[in-house]
């Protein structure tokens, strides 16, 4: 089920995934222990007896205006939050199998990122006028490095981030981009980092519990005037799969400064950090942008004038709920925003 929050103004909005009960947890007596009472309201059991936790929540949208805000120009984020196993990548990418398939045949089960790509050249279709240019990348963010996804070789060699005076924006210096003429370039994009991802770990499941991806694609379009002037706007979009957040409390329970935290999940406190800022109506004052990798990398999108959609991705069973609970109170204050 899909719960949602939206009004078109905000620069950053809310959707809630819960996950269904797995098979596992169905042998071992658990159910969906979430009630939703009306439009935007998810009540969880309480953690501490006679405690409810109400949140705020519309219905589900979000992605589409993202795509169509990217083609216009602006900096666009998805990012999908979540403890690990609550479902962040079965709803960015599907059911493991399905990246190899690309788009055909197009089935229900196609996560978010196989569907923006799909829609991407819809809208870009309906715009014979204009002429685009598409570049993708796709990196990991782990222990603060940078690797390129597309470029094994970036695991021994991190990228670096920099500022770029020009576009006033952080980039990755020598990031691999692909130029992507077609849909199929944009499914090779996918596929290609996802198993460079897969290969370069030991054990998948502790490797993506710690480790952050960002897959970009920067949409150029070219608007040619009757004067026979072009002009262009710059969009972008980002689907993150962040770390695990059971990740930041295990940072904040060794009592770690946020310089000591550096190796545990420093980008995913920042990314925290950030938005508790933002929420609190200090849009002008210091946002630590600057204090981590994946933080620098989404600033414009979720500063004044980019977009970012939120997917707090929550698992329905009473085991998990601790978690549940935090992961609907970032939230909520990523709501305020
Ligand atoms: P995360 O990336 O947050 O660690 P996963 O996306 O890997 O979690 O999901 C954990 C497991 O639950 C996977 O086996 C996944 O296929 C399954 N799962 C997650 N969300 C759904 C869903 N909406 N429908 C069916 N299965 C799901
Ligand atoms: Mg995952």
């Amino acid at each position: 089920s899909t719960t949602n929050l939206n009004s078109d103004e905000d620069n950053i909005n809310v959707v809630v995934r819960v996950r269904p009960v797995n098979d596992q947890e169905r042998s071992r007596g658990e159910r969906e222990v979430l009630e939703f009472p009306g439009k935007g309201q998810v009540i969880c059991p309480g953690t501490a007896p006679g405690q409810k936790h109400k949140e705020d929540v519309l219905e589900y949208s979000g992605v589409k205006r993202l795509l169509e805000m990217a083609v216009e120009g602006f900096s666009c984020t998805a990012f999908c939050y979540g403890q690990t196993g609550s479902g962040k990548t079965h709803t960015l990418t599907g059911p493991p199998g399905l990246v190899e398939r690309g788009a055909s045949p197009f089935t229900p089960e196609h996560g978010l990122v196989v569907r923006s790509f799909v829609y991407l050249f819809q809208l870009i279709r309906d715009r014979p006028d204009c002429h685009f240019v598409l570049k993708a990348s796709f990196l990991e963010i782990y222990n603060e490095k940078v690797i390129d996804l597309l470029n094994p070789g970036t695991v021994k060699k991190p990228l670096q981030v920099r500022w770029s005076k020009d576009s006033r924006s952080f980039y990755v210096e020598n990031l691999f981009t692909v130029d992507c003429e077609e849909l199929d370039d944009l499914f090779a994009v996918l596929e290609e980092g996802t198993r460079n991802r897969a290969v370069g770990s030991h054990s998948m499941n502790a490797h993506s519990s710690r480790s952050h991806t960002v897959l970009s694609v920067r949409v150029r379009r070219d608007v040619r005037s009757e004067r026979d002037v072009t002009c262009s706007t710059h969009g972008k979009i980002n689907f993150v799969d962040l770390a695990g957040s059971e990740m930041t409390k295990r940072t904040h329970s060794t009592g770690k400064t946020l310089e000591e935290a550096n190796n545990i999940n420093k980008s995913l406190m920042v990314l925290g950090y950030c938005i508790a800022q933002l929420s609190d109506g200090k849009k002008k004052g210091h946002i630590p942008y600057r204090d981590s990798k994946l933080t620098k990398l989404l600033a414009d999108s979720l500063a004044g004038n980019g977009v970012t959609l939120m997917i707090a991705c929550i698992a329905p069973t009473r085991s998990n709920l601790s978690e549940s609970v935090n992961t609907l109170r970032y939230a909520a204050r990523a709501k305020k925003i």
